[in-house]
């Protein structure tokens, strides 16, 4: 059960929830959406050619995030098990994944309905230095705006406005939702509610990957 994906709409609690799985199961949470930050935070190559459709709420092409996931998971912390947050994104990513050889044990979908995303990422904050994420209501830092993992800055970010997020959510549906068909012919598919509070998802999540609470 070492090798994860999560699958859902922007906002639904991926990240939240694959830093708790992380946490539990010794294995890395691997968030490509996480490194393409970084990568334009520190202004690289790569950052600048995923910077402008990021900042639309576009997908960055296939081969880029294709390269930088395959690049990861080679890493030494990754021999035992991962789980994949925001991919694949796409059939060809979902493709490129078979093609390498990773056999997927399980893949969650965590669904939240559209109407209560839009409202749920106003309050996601995400901490600049290491990407980890939380949220004003649901899931608040010790120390206003200060991560509680590293100490660093947390902030909106900046594909968090209420137009980015709602052309977000049309991508998700028309790129992302088919691997949902995808994964269920595998039978890997398992789907969980997203719960209003991020403490009752992540015992669903758990129950349904068989792991103690
Ligand atoms: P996330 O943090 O997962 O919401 O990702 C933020 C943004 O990074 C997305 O809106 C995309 O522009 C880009 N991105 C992250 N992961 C992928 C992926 N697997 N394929 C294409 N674009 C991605």
């Amino acid at each position: 059960m070492n090798k994860m994906i999560l699958l859902g709409a922007p906002g639904a609690g991926k990240g939240t929830q694959a830093e708790a799985i992380s946490d539990k199961l010794g294995i890395p949470q691997i968030s490509t959406g996480n490194m393409l930050r970084e990568a334009v935070k520190n202004g690289t190559e790569l950052g600048l050619k995923a910077k402008e459709a990021m900042d639309s709420g576009a997908l960055v092409s296939d081969d880029i995030v294709i390269g930088i996931l395959k690049d990861r998971i080679a890493e030494p912390d990754a021999a035992n098990g991962f789980i994949l947050d925001g991919f694949p994104r796409t059939v060809a990513q979902a493709e490129a994944l078979d093609t390498m050889g990773v056999a997927i044990d399980v893949v969650m979908e965590i669904a939240v309905p559209d109407e209560r995303i839009c409202a749920r990422m106003s309050g996601r904050r995400v901490c600049e230095s290491c990407g980890a994420s939380y949220h004003i209501e649901y899931k608040p830092t010790t120390v206003e705006g200060i991560c509680d993992k590293c100490g660093g800055k947390t902030v909106q970010r900046v594909d968090d406005t209420p137009e980015t997020v709602l052309s977000r959510l049309a991508v998700y549906q028309e790129k992302t939702a088919p691997l949902k068909d995808y994964y269920a012919k595998t039978g890997k598919l398992v789907t969980v509610e997203g719960q209003e509070e991020v403490a009752d998802t992540t015992k669903l999540v758990f129950k349904a990957l068989g792991v103690q609470d």
